[in-house]
């Protein structure tokens, strides 16, 4: 049988290896895809990150005898050539875990009708996609629903949860080094084929389950609903890249948050629900892109906005991409993307609701710019995120909801620390003009920081008047 990894980087809580283990496993492959990735926007950074995990894959299934061949095949048409042969060759079952999107879902569909013996396991989100449905037997379009039928669902099932092999007799020590050195050769030359950008801040996914989840759960989940928006506190469990590589699994933070909070699932005013709450918006608009395949390829979810004529001004997009706005909230938190790959979430509700509001840019161009930049990037959330800003999405409060990006900032990063850390032209500026420092600027004649593109009053406007215009 072979195990074929795809978005599902780990031997923890992972069906298609724990069938494969009990059904008698005989290879592991990983076939990487790099002219599909440029197709997808996968960021360089991603890439990197998700190659160090592979690396990580192959020295953790070595231990339990099992050799990763890692192939390069470029693209999906790569993999279904190179399936089908293995298969030819073999005459044995090829086990993985199901992927939500459209291409990769077309790509199994496509093995499937050619007759071949591929078992497809679900292993990306706690409750199985296609359960949660409403009284007419559809999808949700909105969250708090979809969020009540979630948890009546994930009361009633006890989800299975596949606990980590581990050989304890074998070290790596008992393997021909030559393996794992063989794939050091090929991840480096992926590396350098993909020119990726060093990911190593983010330490690899063992380290992460040892140490960060522990720490999160027993001494940072309790202040999370207090903190979760201040972007100069870390917060958050920074969990998102694992997650959206699949080399820490869902359902395992789930058993673990049941485990230390066995309330948890009734008690959904206790801080800790908060947490939970996030995965369950995870959970959301995986379901989302289960039922509606189309948001895979940049439809509006809602079609009444299809109509809207974006004026897309190029030199606006260029000034939020490079953090050159004059709205330091919004220019900080695109340097913070820019220089490390990872956006805090408040953030990217302010940025993207100033791109599509503020600046009437296509909320298209938005997703494919976070999508190149973000470690975390994942198709799901990552629309999801921004047809909510964009008001094109499933949201009960539609376009008129504008964010203004000062009072953002007074509110959520009160001192300017955040502001400072990545806009350090503007560390003399007084915390009461850091929010807007054009006025204090002038007076004191420092010509430190370009001039506001707009107006945040006059854009307001323009945009409710542009969406009610033209949908
Ligand atoms: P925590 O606050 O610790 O939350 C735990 C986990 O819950 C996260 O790791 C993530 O998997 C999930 N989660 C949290 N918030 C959301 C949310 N709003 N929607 C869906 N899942 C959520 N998240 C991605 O993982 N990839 C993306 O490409 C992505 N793009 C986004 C684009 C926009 C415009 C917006 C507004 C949000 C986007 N998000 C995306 C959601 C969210 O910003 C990140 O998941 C979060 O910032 C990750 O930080 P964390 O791991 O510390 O999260």
């Amino acid at each position: 049988m072979l195990v074929w990894f795809r978005n599902d980087i780990r031997i923890h809580d992972n069906p298609a290896l724990d069938y494969a283990l009990k059904h008698g496993v005989t290879e592991a492959v990983f076939l990487a895809t790099p002219k599909q990735w440029r197709q997808h926007n996968q960021g360089k950074i991603k890439i990197d990150f998700l190659l160090r995990h592979v690396q990580l894959l192959a020295k953790q299934l070595a231990q339990l005898n099992i050799k990763l061949t890692i192939i390069n095949v470029d693209d999906f048409a790569g993999q279904v050539s190179y399936i089908q042969q293995w298969q030819a060759q073999h005459k044995q079952t090829v086990v993985a875990n199901s992927e939500v999107e459209i291409n990769e879902r077309n790509r199994d569909t496509d093995l499937i009708n050619s007759k071949c013996a591929i078992k497809l396991f679900e292993s990306d989100v706690i409750v199985a996609k296609g359960k949660v449905l409403n009284l007419s037997g559809s999808m949700y379009k909105v969250f708090t629903p979809f969020k009540k039928a979630w948890l009546k669902r994930v009361q009633a099932i006890s989800f299975d949860y596949i606990p980590r092999y581990s050989n304890s007799s074998n070290t790596l020590d008992d393997f021909s080094g030559g393996d794992l050195q063989a794939v050091a050769k090929i991840i480096n030359d992926l590396k350098t084929e993909y020119q990726t950008m060093n990911s190593e801040h983010w330490p690899l996914a063992d380290a992460v389950e040892q140490q960060t989840i522990p720490t999160f759960l027993q001494d940072k989940i309790g202040d999370y609903k207090q903190h979760r928006d201040m972007p100069a506190i870390k917060a958050t469990s920074g969990l998102s890249p694992y997650l959206a590589i699949g080399a820490i699994s869902v359902r395992y933070l789930m058993r673990l948050l049941i485990q230390r909070f066995p309330d948890l699932l009734i008690s959904t005013d206790s801080p800790n629900f908060t947490w939970l709450n996030e995965l369950i918006w995870r959970d959301f608009y995986r379901h989302l892109l289960f039922h509606f395949p189309r948001l895979c390829c940049s439809e509006n979810f809602n079609h009444k906005y299809d109509q809207l004529p974006w004026p897309n001004n190029q030199q606006h997009f260029i000034a939020w991409q490079q953090g050159k706005t004059g709205y330091p909230l919004v220019d900080a938190a695109m340097r913070q993307l820019n220089q490390t790959g990872w956006m805090h979430n408040r953030l990217r509700m302010v940025v993207a609701s100033y791109l599509t509001k503020h600046l009437l840019v296509d909320w298209r161009l938005g997703e494919k710019y976070f999508s190149e930049r973000l470690i975390d990037v994942d198709l799901a959330a990552n629309n999801g995120g921004w047809q909510w800003s964009a008001g094109t999405g499933c949201d009960a409060q539609p376009y008129f909801r504008v964010f203004n990006p000062i009072t953002q900032s007074q509110r959520f990063d009160p001192k300017g620390d955040f502001i400072r850390k990545y806009l350090p032209e503007l560390k003399h500026i007084p915390d009461k003009h850091i929010h807007f420092p054009h006025d204090f600027i002038k007076k004191s004649d420092s010509r430190c920081y370009w001039p506001a593109i707009v107006d945040h009053k006059t854009a307001r406007l323009r945009a409710l008047e542009f969406y009610k215009t033209y949908s």
